[in-house]
């Protein structure tokens, strides 16, 4: 028995990989959007194909309200979350610090910082034992840019994800007397449409021949297979941890 477990931004890109691979091992999946409906809409199609059940719900992670609508959905239409994936997130363009936006820093942290707290919150008070859950585990999807210290003009990116690191150590001593286990995956190079802007595959291609160690950049897979190890109770001492899945990088 998997349980149900909700991704956010689960309709492309990495949360897409990682919500087909949970209806394959037999989540009840709620894949979470907040524009690309039709690209949600597939993700639910391809698991309903499989034979497993899904269900494409819409929300902001940024928005408090909409989070809270989107668990309880997923209540009446799955059951209590028992996984949770934070892997909603955006970039904003790279930008010298001395002419940094408010406004697009606001929004930054909103989505890739709060959108997970607020995520994780109200997975929490379903998953609690010390609130009448059956516990859990929370995966965020970090960034090796945290730590590597090479996306120059791109600060509040990599801030962001530094929060999500340290919300994850904190967070789990918190929780682990509660059931809970909380890990971080910090992917490296991925190609996905979050490259579309700088050439996409073929671009990714040519700064992973110098800038990973493997040579290459990763499939969505490859971190949807991590995501789903850490879900699993394949992992179930391991919680606090911080897991590189980035070639080397
Ligand atoms: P994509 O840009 O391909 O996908 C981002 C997803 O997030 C989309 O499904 C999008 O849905 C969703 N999303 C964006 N804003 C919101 C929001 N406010 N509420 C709900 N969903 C939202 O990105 P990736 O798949 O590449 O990235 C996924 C995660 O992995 C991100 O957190 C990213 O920072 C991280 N990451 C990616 C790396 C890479 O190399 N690709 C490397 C390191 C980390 P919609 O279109 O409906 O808004």
């Amino acid at each position: 028995m998997s349980g149900v477990l909700v991704v956010t931004g689960g309709g492309r890109g990495i949360g897409a990989a990682i919500a087909e691979l949970g209806g394959a091992r037999g989540y009840k999946v709620c894949v979470n959007y907040s524009r690309a409906m039709d690209r949600a809409a597939a993700v639910v199609e391809s698991i309903r194909d499989q034979g497993g059940r899904a269900i494409a719900v819409r929300a902001d992670v940024a928005d408090e309200s909409d989070v809270v609508r989107m668990f309880r959905e997923v209540d009446d239409n799955l059951g209590p979350v028992s996984a949770l994936v934070n892997n909603a997130g955006i970039d904003i363009p790279p930008t010298d610090f001395a002419d940094l936006d408010p406004a697009k820093l606001e929004r930054l942290f909103a989505v890739n910082v709060f959108g997970a707290f607020l995520s994780a919150r109200e997975a929490i008070k379903r998953m609690s034992t010390a609130r009448g859950g059956a516990g859990g585990v929370i995966v965020n999807i970090s960034s090796r840019a945290s730590v590597h210290g090479r996306l120059v003009r791109e600060v509040p990116y990599a801030a962001s994800k530094g929060a999500i690191d340290a919300m994850t150590i904190t967070l789990a001593n918190e929780v682990a007397p509660q059931g809970i286990r909380v890990a971080t995956i910090r992917p490296g190079i991925i190609v996905t449409e979050i490259f579309d802007s700088i050439g996409g595959e073929a671009a990714l291609k040519e700064i992973a021949k110098t800038g990973v160690p493997m040579g290459r950049p990763g499939q969505a897979r490859e971190i949807a297979n991590a995501a789903l190890w850490l879900c699993s109770e394949e992992a179930s001492y391991v919680t606090g941890a911080i897991l590189d899945v980035g070639g080397g990088r």
